[in-house]
């Protein structure tokens, strides 16, 4: 009998096709950027989605925490969903390890936040309050799909305010093929954007962070401090 597992895209097996990649993959070492096989996937996929550049990492959750470390300083403050990955199933790495504070608002039934809400949570420049600095969004959230307008107007209102935007993407492929987009259509209104390769899109591990040159050379950094630097990677 075949049991088809359903409790999560991350329990899926690599098909025989990317075992095969794998193993024929040309390797180098990736910390001195000489690994070929991660240079070319992080070179097109920050081209497929309209970035710069683009950092391999470990996890998902390392991606993000690269992203918010390298958007806010310490006493900054990100505005984000109270179920959002980033806040609620990662260990708190933002505030552990960035020294960054969480303003989590409550995700509507649709997986967005409320924007008007999320205006009301900008702190005024004043010593008392934390530095706002960024909002993150999920997309797909728990499954609900953000529409592309929706998108625009968080672009928007996060440039009005001064704020950058980070999507955690994990499932960025997904919400693409339900919105009949290219990724590159809900990519680019972010200044940053993780995708994980390991949520049934065939590959064991890892996930790639897209931005800026300056922020992804902020994020190279980072990984390599919490050593997410990886050798023959590829
Ligand atoms: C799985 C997941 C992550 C983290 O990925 P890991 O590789 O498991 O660390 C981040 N965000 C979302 C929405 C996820 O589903």
């Amino acid at each position: 009998m075949s049991v088809i597992d359903l409790r999560s895209d991350t329990v899926t097996q690599p098909s025989t096709g990317m075992r095969d990649a794998m193993a024929s993959a040309p390797l180098g070492d990736d910390v001195y950027g000489e690994d070929p096989t991660v240079n070319k996937l992080e070179s097109e996929l920050a081209s497929r989605l309209g970035f710069a550049q683009a950092l391999f990492v470990p996890t998902g959750t390392m991606s993000n925490l690269l992203a918010l470390m390298a958007h806010c300083g310490r006493g900054d403050e990100y505005i984000v969903g109270q179920q959002a990955h980033t806040y609620k199933y990662e260990g708190g790495g933002a505030a552990v390890l960035g020294s960054i504070q969480p303003q989590p608002l409550e995700v509507q039934a649709d997986g967005s936040l409320d924007l008007q809400q999320v205006v009301a949570a900008i702190k005024p420049d004043d010593f008392h309050f934390a530095r706002t600095r960024l909002l993150a969004l999920e997309n797909t959230m728990q499954g609900k799909v953000l529409p592309v307008e929706y998108l625009g107007q968080a672009s928007r209102l996060t440039r009005e305010h001064g704020l950058a935007l980070h999507l955690d993407g994990a499932r960025l492929y997904n919400a693409a093929v339900k919105l009949g987009v290219d990724a590159s259509e809900i990519a680019r209104h972010f200044d940053s954007v993780s995708v994980c390769l390991s949520k049934g899109l065939g590959a064991p591990v890892g996930s790639v962070l897209c931005g800026t040159v300056e922020l992804i050379g902020k994020a190279r950094r980072l990984r390599k401090m919490v050593g997410g630097g990886m050798r023959q990677a590829g």
